[in-house]
C-alpha cells in the first residue's frame, strides 16, 4: 500500500513504524473472511482490511479520531486473527495499539463511555477493589434489564451479568517468596498473580504451581508484581499500560539479576501476549528497554513451559475434552499444538471445535464495552464447542472462562487444572459432578 507521509510526520516513531506496517498490506482481503466483526456485521469498514484504511486516512492527514474511525476501531476485538491470516505479515497488532492511543488523545467521548472506561480502568487491574465490586455487582444485578434498555448503559448491564454468582474464598496458596518442590530442583520459575484471574479463579495458580512443584521446578511470587496493564493497554491509556510493565520489569529483573529466572510464567494468554510485547512497549525508554526485551524473552505460557519438561504418558481417561484456543493464544503468541499434545499426553481425548479461529466475544474488556457483538460471538462459539458433546471445556485463559461459561453449562477449566489432576493433583471443584464419567 502507497503511504504519503511528510519527512516530518516520519519523526514521531509511533508514525514512522505504522507507516512501515502500512506499507505492507497489498489489500488482498484474505483476513476479511476470518475477522470475526466482518464475519457477524458484514460491513468492510469492520474487517481488517477496512480499518487499515481508516487508519491511514487518520494518520497521513494528521486528523483528531472522528466518530467513525471510534465507532469501527472500538469494533476491533484485538483478536488478531488476521494477523494468522496475512500473507503480508501485516503487524495490525502494533498499527490497531496506535490508533487506540491516537482515540484516547484526540477524540472526545460522551461522558458515559468515559465514565464506564475509567472505572474499568479503576477497578478491573486491582485485585481487592475487583473483588469489592463483583460483591456490589450481586445486590445491582436485578437492574440489568433496565440498564439494558438504555443503549448508553449497556456496558453497565453487561458488567452486572458478567459477575459471578459467587466468588472463590481468598486462596493463600499462592504467597510471596518461593513454594517448595518435591525432588531434585530442575528449575526456577515466576509466576504472574495477576490481577482478574486472582479473584475469578485462584485455584489456576494453585494448580500451576503444584503441578510444577510435583516436577522439580521452583516456583517464586516476587513481591510488588501485578496486572500485566493489557486491560488499559486496549483501551489506548498507554501511559497507564507502561506504568504496569514496568514495575512488573522491575520486580522480574530483580529477580533475574539475583537468583536467576528460567522462565516467566502465564497462566492467562491475554495477559501472556502483553508481557511478551514489553520489549516492544518499552522500547523508546532507554532506562527500560533492554531490561523489558529479557523479560519478554524469557515470558512463557504455562503450556509452553511444561512442553519442556518432558512429562510422562498417562492411561487414556475416558473424557472428552474439547480445547477453546483462546485467540492470545493461538493468534497473539502462536501457541496452537503445545497445550492439545500435553492434553492428549495426559490421557484426555481432545476434540476441537468448529470455527476455532474465531474470538468468543471475551477479548478484555469488549464483552462489556461491546455487549451485542460479543453476545453474538459467544452465542456462535457455544454452539460450536457443545456440537462437539465434551464432557469438559478446557482453554488457557481466564477471560475466555467466564465468557463461555456464562452460557453453557458444561464445565470449564484451565487446561493446567486437567494437566496437575492427571499429574496427581485432586480433581478440579469444577468436575464433581463428572466422578462416574471420568473413571478410568
Ligand atoms: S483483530 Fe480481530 S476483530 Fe480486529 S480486525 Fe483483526 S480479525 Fe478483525
Ligand atoms: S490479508 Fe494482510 S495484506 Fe491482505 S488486506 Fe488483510 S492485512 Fe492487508
Amino acid at each position: 500500500m502507497q503511504t504519503s507521509f511528510t519527512p516530518e510526520q516520519l519523526e514521531d516513531p509511533h508514525v514512522a513504524e505504522s507507516e512501515k506496517i502500512l506499507r505492507r498490506c497489498v489489500h488482498c482481503g484474505f483476513c476479511t473472511a476470518t475477522c470475526p466483526t466482518y464475519v457477524t456485521l458484514g460491513n468492510e469498514l469492520d474487517s481488517p482490511r477496512g480499518r487499515i484504511y481508516l487508519i491511514k486516512d487518520m494518520l497521513e492527514n494528521g486528523r483528531d479520531a472522528d466518530e467513525e474511525v471510534v465507532t469501527h476501531i472500538d469494533r476491533c476485538l484485538s483478536c488478531l486473527s488476521c494477523v494468522s491470516t496475512c500473507p503480508s505479515g501485516v503487524d495490525y497488532m502494533h498499527l490497531v495499539d496506535h490508533a487506540r492511543v491516537h482515540i484516547e488523545n484526540t477524540y472526545r467521548r460522551p461522558l458515559i463511555d468515559r465514565l464506564i472506561r475509567s472505572l474499568l480502568a479503576a477497578v478491573l487491574p486491582y485485585p481487592s477493589r475487583f473483588r469489592t465490586a463483583l460483591t456490589l455487582a450481586r445486590f445491582g444485578r436485578p437492574f440489568a434489564p433496565l440498564l439494558k434498555q438504555v443503549k448508553a448503559l449497556k456496558p453497565l448491564a453487561a458488567m452486572l451479568d458478567l459477575a459471578p454468582q459467587s466468588l472463590p474464598v481468598r486462596q493463600e496458596t499462592v504467597m510471596h517468596g518461593a513454594q517448595p518442590i518435591r525432588g531434585i530442583r530442575r528449575g526456577r520459575v515466576a509466576i504472574l498473580s495477576g490481577c482478574a484471574q486472582s479473584v475469578l479463579d485462584p485455584g489456576i495458580n494453585s494448580a500451576t504451581i503444584r503441578l510444577l512443584a510435583r516436577f522439580g521446578i521452583e516456583v517464586i511470587l516476587p513481591e510488588g508484581e501485578g496486572c500485566c496493564g493489557a486491560l488499559v493497554h486496549h483501551m489506548g491509556r498507554e501511559e497507564e499500560a507502561l506504568d504496569f510493565a514496568r514495575r512488573n520489569v522491575d520486580v522480574w529483573t530483580r529477580e533475574i539479576d539475583t537468583k536467576g529466572l528460567d522462565a516467566i510464567i502465564i497462566t492467562a494468554s491475554g495477559c501472556g501476549t502483553t508481557i511478551k510485547d514489553y520489549g516492544h512497549m518499552l522500547r523508546l525508554d532507554p532506562a527500560y528497554a533492554e531490561k523489558a526485551a529479557r523479560v519478554s524473552a524469557l515470558a512463557s505460557d504455562i503450556t509452553e513451559y511444561l512442553s519442556t519438561l518432558d512429562l510422562p504418558r498417562q492411561e487414556q481417561r475416558r473424557l472428552n475434552v474439547t480445547y477453546h484456543s483462546a485467540c492470545s493464544m493461538q493468534h497473539g503468541q502462536k501457541i496452537t499444538m503445545a497445550p492439545k499434545l500435553l492434553l492428549k499426553n495426559a490421557g484426555f481425548t481432545v476434540r476441537d471445535p468448529a470455527e476455532g479461529h474465531l474470538c468468543c466475544g471475551s477479548a478484555g474488556t469488549y464483552n462489556i464495552l461491546q455487549p451485542d457483538i460479543s453476545a453474538e460471538l459467544k452465542a456462535r462459539k457455544v454452539r460450536n464447542i457443545e456440537a462437539t458433546k465434551p464432557d469438559v471445556i478446557a482453554t488457557g485463559n481466564i477471560g475466555c472462562m467466564t465468557q463461555i461459561g456464562s452460557r453453557t453449562a458444561i464445565p470449564i477449566v484451565h487446561t493446567v487444572e486437567l494437566l496437575d489432576w492427571a499429574y496427581g493433583g485432586e480433581k478440579p471443584g469444577k468436575l464433581s459432578a463428572l466422578k462416574e464419567k471420568a473413571t478410568v
